[in-house]
């Protein structure tokens, strides 16, 4: 279901110029009022105030004037702080995170200006589905830069320093109504893909069963080998999960392969792959794998799943014969992959491995498997 109050990609024109009326404004001028949308106010410590109010839904007047106020606060502060290698303390108070674009343009920023720190409260997620919005807010985030979700201090902070309240007392109501939801997103986001899955994490969602009820995420747990010298390291290992909210589909598939772009950029290379998944992939991300192996022409991918996704489901059948055509190596997790996994992906404080159900319907769906693929 979708939130209409979540603009489309196609609300936005990334490429479209700055309008030449973004202009910093000081905190007693009233701020520009548009008629049909007004968001976006981000902020610097050190100037006075910079504030800048953008549409980010098409505008009857004029729908050309998309301009991203993240890329206009560093072409004004460019302007205003030519000095690069003064030590600057940047905050900016966001409604909406950044785009992937915005994202890179201000990463880029940061290697200009080496002295400089950023912290970015945003009071909501752009498009938090999207791999590359997330990929977006994790290169942020590894440039240095302090992301969090706005809480009521937040807004009690801008309230009180960019917003002309004549006097006004500071209310919070209605502003924090999903902050939990977008902290625990925002968290799976900057989640190193390296760190290990919770033991209980694993019993629960790894278990070969034909009814898995609650188990609403996909964990993918991944290693990836480079034929040049099959030494395997930390950072060839890892786990994505999908998203738990309906109009969020980010599937765990989908977070690898974007991931895998981005870390492994020649295609030419040999890779050896292999995911353990805890449910088998839908159609959609077979067809992306599939167009994935056609990118990287050496790199073999093999997938053990613990459970069937709508096994009879002919789409989902299809999409299993569409990998096995093109080359992945499928089959039902067993007790040495359970194995493997618990000692490669699951942060088991020393715990020995224990089988005990997690093979429960393993004969089952290996046929069903086999069924299938024949
Ligand atoms: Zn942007
Ligand atoms: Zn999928």
């Amino acid at each position: 279901m979708a939130d209409s109050s979540v603009p489309r990609p196609s609300d936005l024109s990334e490429d479209s110029p700055h309008p030449s009326s973004c202009l910093p404004l000081a905190c007693s001028q009233p701020q520009p009022r548009c008629p049909w949308k007004e968001v976006t106010v981000p902020v610097t410590s050190i100037s006075s105030c910079y504030s800048q109010a953008t549409t980010l839904q098409p505008c009857p007047v004029h729908s050309w004037a998309t301009c991203h106020v993240e890329q206009c606060f560093l072409s004004w502060f460019r302007d205003q702080y030519p000095c690069r290698d003064e030590y600057y303390n940047v905050t900016w108070f966001l409604s909406w995170s950044p785009c992937p674009t915005c994202a890179k343009k201000v990463v880029e920023f940061l290697e200009e200006y080496r002295n400089l720190t950023l912290s970015i409260f945003t009071s909501r997620l752009y498009y938090f589905g999207d791999p590359n919005y997330r990929q977006g807010l994790r290169k942020l985030w590894d440039a240095g830069v302090q992301l969090d979700i706005m809480f009521c201090d937040d807004f009690e902070y801008c309230w009180d320093n960019f917003v002309d309240h004549k006097g006004m007392r500071f209310q919070r109501r209605n502003l924090l109504k999903d902050y939990d939801f977008l902290a625990a997103e925002l968290q799976e986001i900057l989640r190193n893909p390296m760190d290990r899955i919770d033991p209980n994490t694993f019993r629960f969602h790894f278990p070969n069963l034909l009814y898995a009820s609650g188990r609403k995420l996909c964990f993918l747990c991944f290693q990836v080998e480079r034929e040049d010298d099959f030494s395997y390291n930390d950072s060839d290992r890892g786990v994505f999960r999908n998203k738990v909210h309906p109009w969020a589909r980010c599937h765990a598939e989908e977070c690898f392969l974007s991931w895998f772009r981005d870390q492994y950029p020649y295609r030419d290379e040999y890779y050896n792959v292999t995911w353990f998944l805890s449910w088998s992939p839908c159609p959609t991300c077979a067809e992306e794998v599939v167009e994935f192996l056609e990118e990287y022409r050496n790199l073999t991918l093999s997938i053990f799943a613990s459970r069937l996704y709508y096994f009879w489901d002919p789409n989902y059948q299809e999409g299993l014969c569409k990998l096995w055509d093109a080359g992945v190596q499928l089959d039902i997790m067993f007790c040495d992959d359970f194995e493997y996994c618990w000692d490669n992906f699951v942060d088991h404080k020393g715990m020995r491995f224990q089988r005990r159900n997690l093979l429960k319907d393993y004969d089952f769906l290996a046929a069903e498997l086999q069924e299938i693929l024949r």
